[in-house]
């Protein structure tokens, strides 16, 4: 199949793509947080096809893109006002919800489960394809199946050129990461997955917030966990990763004395002078949390290279943006962090 690149800011592109869906197809939509593949989600003949290109396990559930929170009851059942809230303060953004599902919604876009994950995305081009479809767009992060996320147009082509029937070109996306997951199908919400809408803003809203501990643990690839998505090796280049943290002084010294030839050193642009001898990428800036979130899966993506033996990384400290940093990249590491302060 020859796979067409529309872009974002052409008129007539909003309905090539939803006629695509329309019909089954599969097309990659921009959005602020990461590109995603979408396809109708209410045929699972459409959703299958989805799995089948990201080589995506099929109990790996979907989230529905929806125009809005007056589209919540259409797939959802007992909404609780705090959903309202939140679609109120957050939406279109990047918040996903996690909901009780209604029967209309194929239980292979919610792999099985009997709840549904609904997100409306900031990208006006995205929300328009959706209203002209006339169905929610089920969509996961366009790339293959445990590789880095996609966040460029070129990245999606690059993973399914061929594959898949388009890709509306928006541009890089701004936020650069998944978005922020939380479940509110128990009493207490649940955050699921950090992302763009960071805990101390939900908390805000929530006045409660329960941090699951797939967000900050390897989870067995057998357990069932509340997030499928998170249990499996993640947004990772095919080397291993270690993250050094500590002093940018101390995790220089320590990279600089383990560094061998084919080594590279993921880290800020503040850091790249440190580096000059061991083959250094910068993914954005320190004292910019925003341009670390936006630059993590492209660099990512650079270091997926099997010449390479070893990535050293370093990652952000604190709260907001950083924690879902943070994440992504422990997860790519999978959870191996080594304290300069201690080793040295
Ligand atoms: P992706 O779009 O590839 O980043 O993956 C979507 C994420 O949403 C995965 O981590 C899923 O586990 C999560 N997700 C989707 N639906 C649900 C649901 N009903 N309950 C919990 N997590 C969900
Ligand atoms: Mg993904």
């Amino acid at each position: 199949m020859n796979t067409q690149v529309f872009s974002a800011s052409d008129p007539k592109t909003p309905e090539l793509a939803a006629a695509i869906v329309r019909r089954g197809g599969l097309v990659a939509i921009p959005t602020e947080t990461v590109y995603g593949l979408g396809a109708d989600g209410l045929n699972p003949e459409a959703v299958a096809k989805i799995f089948q290109a990201k080589g995506r396990p099929n109990d790996n559930p979907l989230i529905l893109h929806v125009t809005g929170p007056e589209q919540l009851p259409l797939f959802c059942h007992s909404i609780p006002e705090s959903a309202y809230r939140l679609a109120e303060r957050f939406w279109p953004g990047p918040l996903t919800m996690v909901l009780p599902a209604r029967d209309n919604v194929p239980r292979c876009t919610t792999a099985g489960l009997s709840t549904v994950a609904m997100r409306c995305p900031k990208t006006e081009v995205t929300r328009k394809i959706i209203a002209l479809a006339e169905v929610p767009i089920a969509a996961p992060s366009a790339n293959l199946s445990g590789k880095p996320s996609t966040t460029t147009a070129e990245h999606v082509l690059h993973d399914h050129n061929g594959n898949i029937d388009a890709i509306v070109d928006g541009g890089p996306c701004a936020v650069g990461v998944e978005s922020t997951i939380v479940d509110l199908t128990e009493p207490r919400p649940r955050l699921l997955r950090p992302g763009g809408i960071t805990p101390e803003q939900l908390l805000e809203v929530l006045g409660d917030l329960v941090i699951d501990k797939a967000v900050t643990a390897q989870i067995d690839k057998d357990a069932v966990v509340k997030a499928p998505g998170m249990k499996y090796r993640h947004y990772a280049p095919q080397e291993p990763v270690v993250i050094v943290s500590g002093s940018r002084e101390k995790a220089a010294a320590y990279i600089r004395r383990h560094f061998v030839p084919g080594d590279r050193v993921l880290c800020f642009e503040e850091e790249l002078s440190l580096y000059q001898d061991c083959n250094p990428l910068a993914y954005g800036r320190e004292d910019d949390v925003q341009t670390l979130s936006a630059g993590l899966f492209a660099a990512l993506r650079e270091l997926d290279d099997p010449s390479i033996h070893q990535v050293y990384a370093r990652c952000p400290v604190g709260g907001g943006v950083a924690y879902a940093v943070q994440n992504r990249l422990k997860k790519a590491a999978a959870f191996h962090i080594i304290d300069a302060e201690a080793e040295a």
